[in-house]
């Protein structure tokens, strides 16, 4: 008999690793010694939890009295390998997080379940899952000139090397995707590939392009969507080897792929590849982190790249490959017109030149999109006669009107009421809808448009599970001729026959506070633009168009849309931030509390801010919260800013301990790299 000692994490916020014993009797079978990276369960308090090994040693610290054995180890799963242990290792700490509360969320839930789900049955199925052999295989296109040397760049090199594919809309991207891919599978007959798509939504588009390129090759598919049986299916297909092509939102970026080979990140601008909660991980960072770290290319595609992704192009750590022509022959990029809403008076939120170009392709039997980013109704039900608006008692927000199933509802905190009959305070039975939104333009574009088929995609009506693909396979199908959308409809569909696009009301984000505001409206309306003209013109056809109504229509943001411009417009932006002294510049972590009253939240940050002090580290005042107020929860933030990376980890790492050791009942998180400020 021999024991050992296992070091584990465990999923809880306490940032430490567990010692547990494991008794080796002299009879243990190779087979079932532990191994680093493997999964087991513990016991721990009154309840069992499963966790990962992260170390084994000879001794421990833990007394005798104290120490617990391990209840089981989970031999029939493959260890996690030790570069998956560095890569949650590494985010952990630069996000600074406890390792198992990186580490065990990254794994499937059916995998961590105390009685684990046979799997010897799953992985039997696993066969089944995702070949599919009754698929005509498309041919490869040839490839333009500037494509194949994106290919030959991506594929050409051997080791670590980030390539920005900066290619306008309907440049060909996912042909340079698939067939680097090509080249990567053939060359050794275990290499994976991981491709990255920043929404739900757009995995069908592409599972079908590979599907349709690579029969009998398998696929997996990872996203948030999935059924937990679904899910586990698919990690394991990745974990063990089979799935030689893995294609997820950003959680795949987590997965464990044993001889990955090349990395794919498409629409690398894409805010959704930031998680927001727990762990705030960007996956796009965490994917040239994981190619350096391997030693393999990592591609970041994108028309209208992030500035941070530019600036590391603009300054030769990355390598910019172009695509500067549409690839489809004759397709050309729609022609971008401003209509001054001062000049032209909408009706319903539609001017009449804006109408007139609906009709014009509603007689072609083309096919218009109309961007709104706004769901719901109205934004707010308002009463005339007293001044009394609908908000929302939980949050600093409005209660945003849906007309369909008779609700107030807040978008932040879900809280949702019948519509009142009459104003609250006064008693006035008229109130009145204030501004628009996806649902009542939707209204109103069937009044105007009788005979068209009017059809709308936001979250709301695609709530149900399947809907989205349902309703984009309608678009796609050509069974709509006016789509009404936010930013959902926005992102990487390859619309057939879609010739007029209009933002109808994008000013807002003009003048927002936050200054990432205008790369993200710039990056929207050039993304919604490219969902224009994507095939060839027709013979004495139209140019294909873009209408944005504005107040502001001088602005520079949409001088440089109308340019197709974005270049000059990243330029003029990064020049800005180097004056203000702002990322890609300057690396920032963003503390924030959250408290019953305001004042404690803020007491918090102040008594956090004067704590400490640290060469080259710039700690802000701290300030509530744009929005204050979330489900009765008053938030505030402390912005920390350095010009060198290092120093700033240096910095939050004993910083947290300090903030520990307050015993304050507000909650904090420290987020680095914050996206929303
Ligand atoms: P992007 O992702 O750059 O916006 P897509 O990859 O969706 O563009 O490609 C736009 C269209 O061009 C698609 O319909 C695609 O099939 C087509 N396409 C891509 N490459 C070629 C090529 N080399 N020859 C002909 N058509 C191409
Ligand atoms: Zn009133
Ligand atoms: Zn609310």
């Amino acid at each position: 008999m021999k024991a050992i000692f296992l070091r584990v994490a465990l999923d809880t916020p306490l940032d430490t690793l567990f010692d547990y014993r494991c008794v080796l009797s002299t009879a243990t079978d190779k087979a079932s010694i532990p191994y680093i990276g493997q999964l087991l369960v513990v016991p721990f308090g009154r309840q069992e939890l499963v966790g990962v090994i992260v170390d084994i040693r000879e001794s421990t610290d833990v007394p005798e009295n104290k120490i617990k054995d391990v209840i089981t180890v989970r031999t029939e799963l493959t260890p996690l390998l030790p570069d998956w242990m560095a890569l949650v290792q590494f985010a952990a700490d630069y996000y600074q997080r406890p390792l198992g509360e990186v580490a065990l969320p990254a794994l499937p839930k059916n995998l961590k379940a105390i009685k684990p789900v046979s799997l010897q049955r799953n992985l039997k199925k696993l066969a089944k899952i995702s070949t599919t052999n009754n698929v005509q295989p498309t041919a490869e296109p040839d490839l333009n000139a500037e494509q194949q040397a994106a290919v030959d760049q991506i594929t050409g090199a051997s080791g670590f090397a980030a390539n920005l594919l900066f290619g306008v809309t309907g440049s060909g991207k996912t042909e340079v995707y698939l067939q680097a891919a090509t080249k990567v599978l053939a060359r050794d007959e275990q290499s994976q590939i991981l491709i990255l798509v920043p929404e739900i939504n757009l995995t069908p588009q592409f599972e079908s392009h590979i599907r349709a390129r690579f029969p009998g090759v398998m696929l997996s598919t990872l996203h948030s969507g999935m059924a937990e049986g679904e899910r586990l299916l698919h990690w394991l297909a990745a974990h063990q080897g089979q799935a030689r092509i893995i294609l997820g939102t950003r959680l795949a970026m987590l997965a464990s792929i044993p001889h990955l080979k090349l990395i794919i990140v498409d629409e690398e601008h894409d805010p959704s590849y930031k998680q927001q909660e727990g762990l705030r991980y960007s996956a796009r960072d965490l994917a040239i982190w994981r190619a350096r770290q391997l030693n393999i290319p990592v591609v970041l595609g994108s028309a209208t790249p992030s500035l941070e992704s530019w600036q590391g192009a603009q300054s030769g750590r990355y390598r910019q490959l172009n695509l500067r022509e549409r690839a489809v022959k004759n397709a050309v990029l729609p022609v971008v017109k401003i209509i001054n809403l001062e000049r032209e008076k909408p009706s319903d939120g539609l001017t009449p030149r804006l109408i007139s170009s609906i009709k014009l392709r509603l007689e072609k039997g083309e096919q218009s999109l109309l961007f709104l980013n706004r769901r719901g109704y109205a934004p707010v039900l308002a009463c005339d006669a007293c001044g009394w608006i609908s908000q929302c008692t939980r949050c600093t927000a409005n209660l945003v009107l849906h007309k369909g199933d008779h609700r107030l509802r807040c978008h932040h905190c879900g809280l949702e009421q019948r519509i009142p009959r009459s104003c609250p305070t006064c008693g006035n039975i008229d109130l009145q809808p204030l501004g628009r939104g996806t649902q009542r333009m939707e209204e109103s574009l069937a009044a105007i448009f009788p005979d068209a088929k009017v059809f709308r995609i936001d979250a709301d009506s695609t709530r149900l599970k399947g809907s989205a693909a349902a309703a984009f396979e309608r678009v796609h199908d050509g069974d709509v001729d006016i789509l009404i959308g936010t930013q959902m409809v926005a992102k990487g569909h390859d619309f057939k026959r879609l010739t007029l696009v209009a933002a109808l009301n994008p000013d807002a984000a003009l003048f927002s506070q936050d200054y990432r505001a205008s790369e993200r409206l710039f990056a929207q309306l050039m993304q919604v633009s490219g969902r224009a003209g994507r095939t060839a013109q027709k013979e004495g056809g139209n140019m294909s168009e873009v209408l944005v109504q504005t107040r502001y229509p001088d602005h520079p943001l949409y001088h440089a849309l109308m340019a197709h411009n974005y270049e000059d417009f990243a330029k003029d932006l990064l020049l800005e931030r180097q004056q203000a002294q702002l990322p890609p510049f300057m690396y920032q972590a963003l503390l924030r509390a959250e408290a019953k009253e305001l004042q404690q939240a803020l007491e918090f940050l102040q008594q956090a801010a004067a704590c400490q002090t640290h060469i080259g580290i710039t700690i802000n005042d701290p300030i509530p919260m744009t929005m204050t107020r979330v489900a009765n929860v008053d938030r505030a933030q402390l912005l920390v800013e350095s010009a060198s990376r290092p120093a700033l980890q240096a910095f939050v790492k004993e910083w947290i301990i300090t903030l520990r050791s307050f015993k304050s009942r507000v909650k904090w998180s420290i987020e680095i790299d914050p996206v929303d400020i």
